[in-house]
C-alpha cells in the first residue's frame, strides 16, 4: 500500500510551486539581506515582496511583519515581549485552556518566574473559549489576552472579534495565534481587532522553520525584543534573515490567499466523506469538538475502546496523529481534550485526521480502509488481553 499523508496540521507538504521559487535563491542568492551592496539589495527586494504577501494574508501592513523562525518563536515574542514591555499596574495575562504548547509553556514560564500572573480561560464542551468566563475574569489589570484562532487538534474556531472587543474594553492587548487558520480561512487583523498574530509557513505548504508575528503599529510598539543583536526587523528580532525560507513563506502565503476559499470547500468535502465513511464502517465513532465551527480540513475522531497510539501505529503507511504528547517518559492525554471536559480514557482514544491541498479521493478511501482494519485489530487485541 502506498503512503498517505493526513497530518497537515502537524506540517503540510511543501508546494512544488514554492520549491521552484526557493531553489534559485538557495543556488544563486548571495548576500545578507541587510547589506547595502547589490547582492544584499537583491536579497532585500525578495524579502520585501514576501513581506507584502504575508501581510496581505492577514490584512496587515508589510512594514508590520516581523519574520521569525516559526510560530513557536512568534508566540514567545508576543507573550514575553508584551510582559517585558509592561505598562505600570498591569500584571495579569489570560490565555485559553486550549492554546498550543508554545503559548501555554511561555505563559507558565512567565508566571513561574514571577513576571506575570497567569489565568486560564476555560472552554466550552465544544472546545471554544467561554465568553461568559472571559467576561468575569477580565479587568483593567490584564495586560494581554492570547487566544488561538483555530485549534490544531480539533480545528475548532474561537470567537475572535468578541474576545478582542473584551480585551480592548479594558485596555489589554489581544494576541491571536493564527497558525492553523490564516492560510485556510479569510483573516483580517484590523477587522478582528488583533494587536498581533502569529503565523507559520509550514502549515500552509511553505518551508518549515520560518514564520512571523504580524501586528498593528500600536501593538508592535508595546513589545520588547526577546532576541537581541543587530537590530533587524525594527529591532524586534535580530539575526540575519533566512532569505530562501522567507521568500518560500511569501509564495506560500500568496498561493494560500488566492486559493484558500476554493481549497477549503474541496478539502471540506473530502473530510466529510472521510468522517461519513468512518461512521458507517466502524461502530463507536465520535467526532470531538463542535463540528459546526471548525476548520474544513480537520476531524478529531474517537474510536471507542481503541487506544489511539495503537491505532495510529497500525494505520501506517497512512499518517495520522494522536493528540497525546509524550513527556518525561509517560504518555499524557491531550491537555486540549481534557480542557473540553473529555474524560482521560476517552482522550486516549482520539485520532486527528488533517487533510489539505494534495489530499485525493483515493487517499481518503485508503485511509478509511486502513482505519477499519487498524481499529478492528486494536479492539480485538484489547479484548484478548482483557
Ligand atoms: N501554534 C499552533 C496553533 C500550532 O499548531 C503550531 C504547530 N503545531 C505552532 C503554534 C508552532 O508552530 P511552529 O512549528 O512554526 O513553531
Amino acid at each position: 500500500m502506498r503512503a498517505v499523508y493526513l497530518d497537515y496540521n502537524g506540517s503540510a507538504p511543501l508546494d512544488p510551486r514554492v520549491a521552484e521559487i526557493m531553489v534559485p535563491i538557495l543556488m544563486e542568492g548571495i548576500g545578507n539581506a541587510s547589506s547595502i551592496h547589490r547582492f544584499g539589495r537583491q536579497q532585500n527586494t525578495a524579502v520585501d515582496e514576501a513581506r507584502q504577501h504575508v501581510a496581505a494574508m492577514v490584512g496587515g501592513r508589510p512594514s508590520n511583519v516581523v519574520f521569525t523562525a516559526g510560530a513557536t518563536e512568534a508566540n514567545n515574542l508576543a507573550l514575553r515581549g508584551a510582559v517585558e514591555g509592561v505598562p505600570a499596574g498591569r500584571s495579569r495575562i489570560l490565555i485559553s485552556a486550549v492554546e498550543h504548547a508554545s503559548v501555554r509553556q511561555t505563559a507558565r514560564w512567565l508566571d513561574g518566574h514571577g513576571l506575570t500572573d497567569l489565568d486560564v480561560i476555560p472552554v466550552t464542551k465544544g472546545g471554544f473559549v467561554d465568553l461568559d468566563a472571559l467576561e468575569s475574569m477580565i479587568d483593567t489589570d490584564v495586560l494581554l489576552v492570547s487566544v488561538m484562532a483555530a485549534n490544531s487538534e480539533t480545528g475548532v474556531l474561537n470567537p475572535m472579534e468578541e474576545i478582542a472587543e473584551r480585551a480592548h474594553a479594558v485596555g489589554a492587548l489581544f494576541h491571536c495565534d493564527a497558525t492553523q487558520s490564516a492560510g485556510r480561512l479569510p483573516f483580517d487583523l484590523e477587522r478582528i481587532g488583533a494587536d498581533f498574530v502569529s503565523l507559520s509557513s509550514h502549515k500552509i505548504c511553505g518551508p518549515t522553520g520560518v514564520g512571523a508575528l504580524v501586528g498593528t503599529r500600536r501593538g508592535l510598539r508595546r513589545l520588547q525584543p526577546i532576541i537581541h543583536g543587530g537590530g533587524h526587523e525594527h529591532g524586534l528580532r535580530s539575526g540575519s534573515l533566512n532569505v530562501a525560507g522567507v521568500v518560500g513563506f511569501g509564495v506560500a502565503a500568496r498561493i494560500a490567499t488566492q486559493e484558500r476559499t476554493s481549497e477549503s470547500a474541496r478539502v471540506a468535502e473530502a473530510r466529510d466523506r472521510l468522517t461519513a465513511a468512518l461512521k458507517s464502517r466502524i461502530s463507536g465513532v465520535h467526532e470531538i469538538g463542535d463540528v459546526a465551527r471548525r476548520l474544513s480540513n480537520t476531524a478529531n475522531i474517537r474510536f471507542e475502546g481503541a487506544d489511539a497510539e495503537a491505532v495510529v501505529s497500525n494505520m501506517d503507511p497512512v499518517a495520522v496523529s494522536t493528540g497525546s504528547a509524550c513527556g518525561s517518559g509517560s504518555i499524557e492525554p491531550s491537555e486540549v481534550l481534557l480542557a473540553m471536559g473529555i474524560p482521560r480514557d476517552a482522550a486516549f482514544e482520539s485520532v486527528r485526521f488533517s487533510l489539505g491541498r494534495f489530499t485525493t479521493r483515493e487517499d481518503v478511501d485508503l485511509a478509511v480502509e486502513s482505519a477499519v482494519t487498524a481499529v478492528g485489530h486494536v479492539r480485538y487485541m484489547a479484548r484478548r488481553s482483557a
